[in-house]
């Protein structure tokens, strides 16, 4: 299999790629924090029990998020895909073990990590512009954007260094065009999936 985990604070671009990348490499998307809002629109405990916490910008608990992807290796084999493309997961690094132990189990593992880098203030902007048409109201406040980029420097930028020490970790320049950083990603994927392949 192929997996990747697309790494990097909010705005950085990541679902945009994800659906370039999941075309070209035909791999299951698994956006947690779509997963998180399809919930909260079906109205459900899981659901209403995230809300509060995306509401504030703050990471929805471990638990929470981990028991949603219980299936995802077997849903990508189902589908017919040659993989999954984790977007937003894993962003602690008890969430990083939790999917080390859910691949190994299945007798696959993370082929690399892309992580796109943006600086705050470009991130702030997307944000708010995307904002204009998301319809998330985590998008348009601004006290709510700076807690979410707070809680990734705290909670989430110390995965890089867990995959790092993997030899996993590939850091992708995420400002520029679109299709330029498509190009730059697919060719970090070639290179990793070819030196950690498990077939
Ligand atoms: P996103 O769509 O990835 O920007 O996620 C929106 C919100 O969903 C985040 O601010 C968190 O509150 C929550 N969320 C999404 N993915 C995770 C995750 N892996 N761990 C904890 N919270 C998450």
């Amino acid at each position: 299999m192929i997996n990747l985990i697309l790494f990097g604070p909010p705005g950085s671009g990541k679902g945009t790629q994800a659906e370039h990348l999941k075309e070209h490499f035909q791999l299951l998307h698994i956006s947690t924090g779509d997963l998180l809002r399809n919930e909260i629109a079906n109205g459900t405990k899981l659901g209403m029990e995230a809300k509060q916490f995306m509401d504030a910008g703050q990471l929805v608990p471990d638990e929470v998020v981990i028991g949603m992807l219980g299936g995802a290796v077997d849903q990508s084999r189902s589908m017919g895909k040659r993989g999954i493309i984790f977007d937003g997961f894993p962003r602690t690094t008890a969430q990083a073990l939790a999917l080390e132990h859910l691949l190994a189990d299945k007798g696959t593992a993370v082929s690399v990590v892309l992580s796109l880098v943006v600086e705050e203030e470009e991130l702030t902007q997307r944000i708010l512009k995307r904002g204009l048409t998301s319809g998330r109201s985590d998008d348009n406040d601004i006290d709510t954007i700076r807690r979410r980029v707070q809680e990734y420097r705290t909670k989430t930028e110390p995965v890089a260094g867990f995959y790092k020490d993997r030899d996993l970790l590939v850091e992708i320049e995420g400002v520029g065009a679109i299709e330029q950083i498509t190009q730059a990603l697919m060719n970090a994927v070639n290179a990793y999936s070819s030196k950690h392949s498990d077939g």
